[in-house]
């Protein structure tokens, strides 16, 4: 029999399990431009808990690697296909379970889109403050797999700061609740966390509570312009000391695919700085004469909610801009701020000496950066050069004291750089982590710990 009947005969008729030729490559690679993929064997579209433990059981048993899928949306080849393995895609089991507004806590399934909670605690003046730029369609099982951030981290912390516990089934099939959803509670070591970012390689997460907040209020956003990147990034730990709910950079080769495509006044700037601030307008009043101290060429702030909308539109058309040039190429490294602007002169060198394109935006308030390499499509030589750009960024970034991902996760295109970056002890206590809860290794693997 072959693993896709066999796994029909543990879990019944029931049970979603696509083997379609045809459907199977659209559940076998995310968004990563360089990530290689696999050939699953099934699909399971689970629908619950135990459709999960029994798959699983069924894995362990026969050392079948499982691979588990949210939207889809990563970008370093984590929800990838092995060869011959099951994905557990999360997709369907997507219910909100329960909004507690008295303990500020919702109970999710791990295939909830992340905007769509957010939407729903609105009601209640509450928020899901966890923002990535793809929360209109990643899940929140995807966003803890990979412990996503988003631009609000410079004030409220990436996702672990923002989930209280889990339900989990093991690499053998058990289910296992982790955390409380308790604001506090130190009985246990924090396995929580360890599974937080783990990106489906210790087990599958089946039910997430999350802590909601009171709804910040609409933020005043402020745009500066510099000449050059030094300067502005002069200005960032003061800036950062005012508590801004969002704190962005872009430089000027992403000025410039802006202008090309959507002109919105930033010919010849050298670098745009916009800043937001939910609590009171007169943060951004200050965040204007620190801007100007640090020689801004312009600056000024709004908070009419349309304004703001047109302010930040810059920083939303980065990728986009680049991406319609060509094949583009996301990193995600994170350095000191007092770093950033090496990082950037580092990677305009490598631009210039490898003939590519790469424009860099990115989260100011944290050092997280996303340098954007653009080649032609289809064209073998430029993409070698592309790759080999894209880990030598890393390589300037880890040097610079920084990490090779800051947010989307190591997945399979970033295994080499943890390796560099993460000493012989560390490697030794992720691998024998991993064996604690995965002793076959059929979770995910290949991906995260080298
Ligand atoms: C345009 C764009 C913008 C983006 N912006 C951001 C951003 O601002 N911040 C950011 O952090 N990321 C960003 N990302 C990357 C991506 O959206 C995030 O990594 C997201 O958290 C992935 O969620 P997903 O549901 O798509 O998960 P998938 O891509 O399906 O999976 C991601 C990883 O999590 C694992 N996984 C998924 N579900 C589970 C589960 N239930 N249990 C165990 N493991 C699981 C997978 O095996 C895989 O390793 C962006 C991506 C795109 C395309």
């Amino acid at each position: 029999m072959s693993i896709a009947e066999e796994l029909r005969k543990v879990l019944g008729d029931q049970a979603t399990i696509i083997t379609d030729t045809a459907v199977l490559p659209s559940y076998s690679r995310d968004q990563s431009q360089i990530a290689k993929n696999g050939t699953p064997a099934a699909v399971l579209l689970a629908k619950n808990e135990s459709e999960i433990a029994a798959a699983l059981k069924f894995a362990h048993a026969n050392a079948i690697p499982v691979v588990a899928r949210g939207a889809g949306s990563g970008l370093s080849g984590g929800a990838n296909a092995v060869d011959g393995s099951i994905v557990i895609s999360l997709e369907k089991m997507n219910r909100i379970i329960e909004i507690d507004p008295t303990n500020l806590i919702a109970r999710v399934e791990p295939g909830v889109i992340n905007l769509e909670l957010d939407k729903e605690v609105s009601q209640f003046s509450l928020a899901y403050l966890p923002d990535p730029a793809s929360r209109e369609w990643s899940t929140i099982g995807g966003n803890v797999a990979t412990n996503a951030g988003g631009m609000c981290c410079v004030k409220y912390g990436v996702t672990s700061h923002h989930v209280r516990a889990i339900r989990m089934v093991t690499a053998d099939g058990n289910v296992v609740a982790l955390g409380s959803a308790l604001k506090k509670s130190v009985t246990n070591l924090d396995l929580l966390h360890l599974i937080v970012g783990s990106e489906g390689t210790l087990g599958i997460i089946t039910e997430i509570t999350v802590a909601l907040a009171v709804r910040p209020k609409p933020a005043t956003t402020l745009i500066a312009t510099f000449a050059s990147i030094e300067e502005a990034m002069r200005a960032v730990p003061e800036l950062v000391a005012l508590a801004p709910s969002m704190l962005e950079v872009v430089d000027a080769t992403t000025l410039r695919a802006v202008e090309e495509w959507k002109p919105l006044g930033f010919e010849g700037v050298g670098t745009v700085l916009l800043m937001q601030s939910d609590e009171s307008p007169d943060i951004c009043a200050k965040g204007v004469q620190i801007a100007e101290k640090h020689g801004a060429i312009d600056a000024t702030y709004s908070d009419d909610p349309k304004d703001s909308a047109d302010l930040i539109q810059v920083r939303k058309l980065a990728y986009p801009a680049l991406e319609r040039k060509g094949a583009a190429l996301l990193d995600d490294v994170c350095v000191p701020i007092s770093q950033i602007s090496n990082l950037v002169t580092a990677v305009e060198k490598i631009a210039s000496e490898s003939g590519l394109l790469i424009g860099i935006f990115g989260h100011a308030g944290d050092g997280n950066m996303h340098p954007t390499i653009v080649y032609d499509h289809g064209d073998a030589d430029a993409e070698f050069k592309a790759v080999a750009a894209f880990n030598q960024i890393i390589k300037v970034a880890q040097d610079l004291g920084g990490t090779a991902s800051g947010e989307h996760g190591i997945g399979s295109i970033k295994v080499e750089s943890a390796l560099r970056e993460s000493g012989e002890k560390i490697i030794e206590l992720q691998r024998a982590i991993k064996k604690v809860f995965d002793p076959k290794g059929i979770l995910n693997p290949g991906k995260k710990i080298p």
